[in-house]
């Protein structure tokens, strides 16, 4: 059994099903074109951009980084979003996070036209969650899904708990599971105790943002731990470090399966969004084609 599950494995081979796709489409006359609009200067972001450019260019989807001024308006930005949604050249749009605090996030991300919406984060996406209909899923819960989905294990009533509530990872979680049909607990920062829930999960998914919350105490011995954490830490060595929420080495002890951060959801993560680039494109052909027809059959 392999207990580290293996995030860029699992990546390497959906990018591999994505270029393919990809190949069909630009044969078809449809060059696909992301767009990640950045807000101002952040490390973090950076390194975001250059790893979807990188999965980009490997797929054979073109990629531009949109760079606006840190003191950028809201109006200024969604100028370009609405120049984007009318331009047929951009297949899909990508608001990098953080943001500037000015900016509201739901505000523009509610202005990425929903065919566009590659991050699966447009408010009609999220309803098509809760619809159990995913068309364009958000990248990081249907990465987190598909890492539990590698472990074979039956998804059908397995107890779960997901950490953390936001409603771009922990909720969308906890409805992507229901629909498996698994039993579904989700906590948060009012929970009083993590670790009656925790202790008698066969899966626990942690997206909260604290290093080392979760310890191998907390973790019924073979469960699936899925870390979704990322963490920026200084080590015991005064290097620069990333970590995920939960402890690795105590939970390694006694899990069953679990993911590395680096090396697992991240790159999985990134796989999801050019998976839905090329969803995304193909409902925006579907789309031309039908509008086409009708404009035909008007004419004849
Ligand atoms: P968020 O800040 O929006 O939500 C944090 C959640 O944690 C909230 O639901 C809050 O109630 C809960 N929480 C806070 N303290 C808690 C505690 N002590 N016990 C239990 N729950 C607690 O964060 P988010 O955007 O959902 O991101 C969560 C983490 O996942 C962050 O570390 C983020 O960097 C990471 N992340 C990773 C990826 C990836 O691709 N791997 C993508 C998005 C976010």
């Amino acid at each position: 059994m392999h207990k580290i599950i293996d995030g860029k494995a699992i990546a390497a081979e959906l990018l591999d099903t994505v270029a393919i796709d990809t190949a069909e489409l630009t044969a078809a006359g449809w060059q696909q074109k992301l767009v990640a609009i950045v807000v101002g200067d952040s490390a973090p972001v950076a390194l975001y951009v250059r790893n979807q450019r990188r999965a980009a260019n490997r797929c054979g989807i073109d990629f531009e980084e949109r760079t606006f001024a840190g003191d950028s308006s809201i109006d200024e930005i969604l100028a370009a979003i609405s120049t984007m949604n009318a331009d047929p050249r951009v297949t899909g749009i990508i608001i990098q996070r953080p943001l500037p605090q000015h900016l509201s996030i739901r505000r523009l991300q509610s202005a990425v036209h929903p065919l566009k919406d590659v991050e699966g984060m447009h408010p009609a996406s999220i309803g098509d969650i809760v619809y159990n209909n995913v068309r364009l899923g958000p990248c990081t819960a249907m990465a987190s899904v598909e890492l539990l989905r590698r472990t074979k294990l039956n998804l059908s009533g397995l107890e779960v708990t997901v950490i953390g509530h936001s409603e771009i990872v922990g909720k969308p979680i906890a409805f992507l599971l229901m629909a498996e049909g698994a039993t579904v607990t989700v906590c948060h920062h009012m929970t009083r105790d993590l670790s009656i829930h925790s202790r008698r999960s066969d899966a626990v998914f942690v997206a909260v943002g604290k290093p080392n919350l979760v310890t191998g105490d907390m973790i019924k011995p073979g469960a699936a731990v899925i870390d979704i954490g990322i963490n920026q830490i200084t080590d015991e060595k005064g290097n620069p470090r990333v970590v995920g929420d939960v402890e690795f080495d105590s939970c390694e002890s006694v899990a069953g399966w679990i993911t590395p951060v680096p090396g697992g959801v991240g790159p999985v993560t990134v796989a999801m969004l050019m998976r839905n680039a090329v969803v995304a494109a193909n409902r925006q052909k579907e789309h031309y084609e039908s509008k086409f027809a009708q404009t035909t059959q008007i004419q004849s």
